[in-house]
């Protein structure tokens, strides 16, 4: 991707039930705010395309090299289809490469949340790509997270989705909670390989503080998580997925067809990688993670352009108001000095696992990273948690367990 593509990103804070351990900026009971919500979107949308400051991308009103829309949430696919179209539509109609075919279009919808219907009309308005929280395979455990749907509606999601053409599909998994073994993994990642998505998104739990979770786990209902167990579910899953053919290209992150790379914990040379990436990794969010700029439409939703971090009011009722009377949404802006930009660059590039291409570091910032961080990546190496050669650096295997100690150091 150049610097001069940009993502866009759609929050939609609908939800239909609170899951326990989240704590998104994300409501149940909500939806008679989502009408004037998507209105207020839709008028941010048209504002920023013609924002002056924006005149780098934006060509005759319109942006001139989008990389992927991305509508996520909260559940987006709660809102009603008009209200989707209408968003779809404002994004669609201010993008002028919008004939390209590699422009990826995201969807994130929960299981019962969109019927064949619905998901066939989302395809019509050219959404290409799905992602359905599946999150487990086992009804107990969804209960239990109050996620409000159960495995049998996951599987009619995923399979009304490929009846209407859905041909790139992620599933969102979770491990580490304190009511799930080993084998409990093990299940939900059998029973989700036998639908054979193009991609998984697994993510370890975090307890947030105020949660539902939290609570029950500080009351003694269930124990914290188990960080030897966590690591041990990563493996297993790094396995199980490896072994049905998922590459993993970044620490969360699994697609289907594209060459393997293996983790070497030793100076081994790596394999060519300027083979073709595979178009089933996420386009839109490895724009975060090689950290290129993007644009965030809606409550709370983050931006990142020309240097600058800045995101907008987090209350819906505040940010429908804001915009109604005409009002900037954005609530907070942040200079990112180039050294963070550096720092920040390095350590999401880290997250791949092809790590940083040191000459695509010195083509963006002119600077040798190898000089630069020296110290840090001598530390990191002689602790196996990085992998440096004359052409990148990323972390190994070990490196992808206990990223944090990684990341901290790079900081500035
Ligand atoms: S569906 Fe997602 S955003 Fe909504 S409450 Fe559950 S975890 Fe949070």
């Amino acid at each position: 991707m150049s610097h001069n593509e940009i993502a866009l990103f759609v929050f939609t804070p609908f939800c239909k039930i609170k899951c326990t351990y989240c704590d998104f900026n994300a409501y149940a009971h909500l939806s008679r705010w989502m009408v004037p919500y998507t209105d207020a979107v839709i008028q941010e949308i048209r504002r920023s395309a013609a924002c002056p400051e924006r005149s780098r991308r934006v060509i005759g009103g319109r942006w001139s090299n989008v990389r992927s829309i991305y509508l996520g949430g909260g559940t987006p696919s709660l809102l009603p289809i008009e209200c989707l179209e209408k968003i779809l539509r404002a994004c669609q109609s201010l993008i002028s490469n919008l004939q390209s075919p590699s422009i990826e279009i995201t969807i994130e919808a929960n299981p019962g949340t969109a019927d064949e219907d619905k998901l066939r009309a989302l395809r019509a308005l050219g959404v290409n790509r799905l992602s359905i929280g599946a999150q487990v395979f086992d009804d107990a455990t969804l209960r239990r997270l109050n996620r409000g749907h159960t495995v049998a509606d996951t599987l009619e999601t995923y399979a009304c989705a490929r009846r209407v053409g859905f041909d790139n599909i992620n599933l969102d998994l979770i491990y580490g909670l304190p009511f799930q073994t080993l084998d409990d993994l093990r299940t939900t990642l059998e029973r989700a390989l036998v639908l054979a998505p193009e991609h998984f998104s697994l993510y370890a739990l975090k307890v947030e503080e105020g949660t539902g979770l939290a609570h029950q786990i500080a009351r003694g209902k269930y124990p914290p998580p188990d960080d030897e167990l966590m690591a041990t579910m990563y493996e297993t899953a790094e396995e199980m997925l490896d072994a049905a053919g998922y590459a993993q290209y970044e620490i969360s992150n699994w697609a289907r067809g594209e060459q393997r790379l293996e983790i070497r914990d030793s100076q081994s040379p790596i394999p060519n990688l300027q083979s073709p990436i595979s178009n089933l990794q996420s386009q839109h969010n490895l724009t975060y993670w090689r950290n290129e700029p993007y644009l965030g439409f809606g409550a709370g939703a983050h931006s990142y352009l020309d240097g600058e971090r800045f995101w907008n009011v987090a209350s819906p009722l505040e940010y429908i108001q804001r915009i109604e009377r005409g009002e900037s949404v954005v609530a907070g802006r942040e200079t990112i000095s180039r050294e963070l930009e550096m720092a920040e660059t390095l350590l999401l590039g880290l997250r791949l696992n092809v790590g940083v291409a040191f000459a695509d570091f010195y083509a963006r910032f002119g600077e040798d990273a190898r000089a630069r961080y020296a110290q840090q990546f001598e530390q990191a190496r002689a602790l196996g948690l990085l992998e440096v050669t004359d052409e990148r650096v990323r972390l190994t295997r070990r490196g992808r367990l206990l990223s944090n100690q990684v990341f901290w150091r790079l900081l500035p």
